[in-house]
């Protein structure tokens, strides 16, 4: 039998009330807050992620689907949603219009990596990016919007970490003091952290190698390094948050694994998940539009990991589980028919109504309603026909109505009401 490709899987249907409600409660969130959807294609030119995430990342250099188009190159997977929504900006030129788009995404993103709990190579990603706004009220603003949507899905053990990862003109003299650190103890740290330490030394501080998180414990804080422009940024977003009541956490430690991002990082983290245990992710990008041919924009953004959500979210699908109305239990062909008609009218009215139509014996259609954990069950025998005149049963109190077939839907939606 042919099964699942390893790091991939099936949302079953018994599953899809849980995705369905967190896809709802976000939508209703962005609504709220002013951002509109925007859909985007799953393939991509390989060259946007390179030139977006870095070459020197470990999305691009290991975990990247990625295959040939012909003749027109290179195309990849979209391992992530902010660099899509970077090139519609630009392709679309939205900052004519308006430089501030405030823009949401949901869907899947696809990464080659060591399949385990809570990371798979397809996971799903609701993604919100804001273009055009420097100001810092818009950080505030949107991990203030993240807090909120987690508290609607009353999920309660989450820590926000914020850092913030200064600019072009600070972080460089960081990086650095880094380096110096790191050339002192390179023989203790990961094959990946030595390799990337001289391109990328920034990652060597978010590498979860026990060996270089404790080579890495007294790494100097980048937060003493930013120029003043960022120290205030960083200062009004942790004001305004205080101002908010959000709790956060300093992290210094926080980098994030891609390129682009600039001054205020953040991740909101769980300690349900075990070793994955980000939810969300996200941070500045000012220099990234401009990167990839667009106007100098700044932006910010995050991404929801969807899949780590629905672990945690320890929703009761029970409460979810859509129910049918009715069912009509229809006895022999005559009633099998007219019932049909019934079902399609009833249906058309949005009752949720369904039938059987294979002529079982009233006993194994009553079974049937049982299992659909129907509301009510309408029996339809060729005397109820011949009398026009039906029996609804409410299958929770017992109790039985007779309804007159000539008025069966008005009085069917009456019982309903
Ligand atoms: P990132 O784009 O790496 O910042 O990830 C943002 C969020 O997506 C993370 O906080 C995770 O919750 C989720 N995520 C990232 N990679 C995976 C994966 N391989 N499987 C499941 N969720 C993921």
């Amino acid at each position: 039998m042919i099964q699942l490709i390893r790091g991939f899987k099936d949302i079953l249907p018994e599953e899809i009330a849980v995705w369905q409600h967190i896809e709802k409660t976000a939508r209703s969130l962005f609504a709220d807050f002013g951002f509109k959807e925007i859909r985007l294609p799953i393939l991509e030119h390989s060259e946007l992620f390179k030139r977006s995430i870095g070459e020197d990342t470990d999305i691009v250099e290991k975990e990247m689907y990625t295959f040939s188009d012909g003749k027109r190159g290179m195309i990849t997977l979209r391992p992530e949603a902010t660099a899509s929504v970077v090139r519609s900006y630009i392709q679309h030129k939205m900052y004519a219009k308006d430089p501030v788009q405030k823009l949401y995404t949901i869907g899947p993103m696809f990464r080659r990596e060591r399949p385990q709990k809570g990371r798979y190579r397809q996971f799903y990603q609701i993604d919100a990016e804001v273009f055009g706004v420097n100001s810092p009220f818009i950080d505030a603003q949107i991990i203030f919007m993240l807090v909120t949507f987690f508290n609607r899905l009353s999920i309660t053990d989450l820590e926000t970490h914020i850092n913030s990862l200064g600019c072009p003109e600070c972080r460089p003299r960081f990086q650095k003091r880094l380096l110096g650190l790191i050339t002192s103890v390179k023989s203790e740290l990961c094959i990946d952290c030595e390799k990337r330490s001289t391109k990328n030394p920034l990652r060597v501080l978010d590498c979860k190698v026990p060996t270089c998180k404790k080579a890495m414990e007294d790494a100097p804080s980048i937060l003493d390094f930013l120029c003043k422009d960022c120290d205030n940024h960083f200062e009004k977003v942790k004001a305004l948050l205080d101002k908010r009541q959000v709790s956060f956490v300093v992290d210094k430690q926080l980098v994030r694994g891609l390129d682009y991002y600039t001054r205020t990082a953040f991740e909101i983290q769980t300690s349900l998940l075990g070793a994955q245990n980000a939810v969300a992710g996200g941070g500045r990008y000012d220099g990234l539009v401009k990167t990839l041919g667009g106007p100098a924009q700044p932006a910010i953004g995050f991404a929801i990991g969807f899949d780590r959500l629905v672990e945690i979210a320890g929703i009761n699908k029970e409460d979810f589980i859509s129910k049918p109305d009715i069912f009509i239990a229809a006895l022999g062909e005559k009633c099998i028919d007219t019932a049909f008609e019934w079902v399609c009218t009833l249906n058309i009215k949005g009752v949720k109504c369904e039938m059987d139509f294979s002529g079982k014996s009233l006993k194994s259609l009553m079974k049937k309603a049982d299992k659909l954990n129907a509301k009510h069950v309408l029996i339809v025998g060729e005397d109820e026909l011949e009398t026009r005149t039906v029996t609804l049963r409410n299958m929770s109190t017992k109790k039985q109505v007779s309804i007159e077939t000539d008025s069966l839907v008005e009085s069917i939606q009456e019982v309903l009401k």
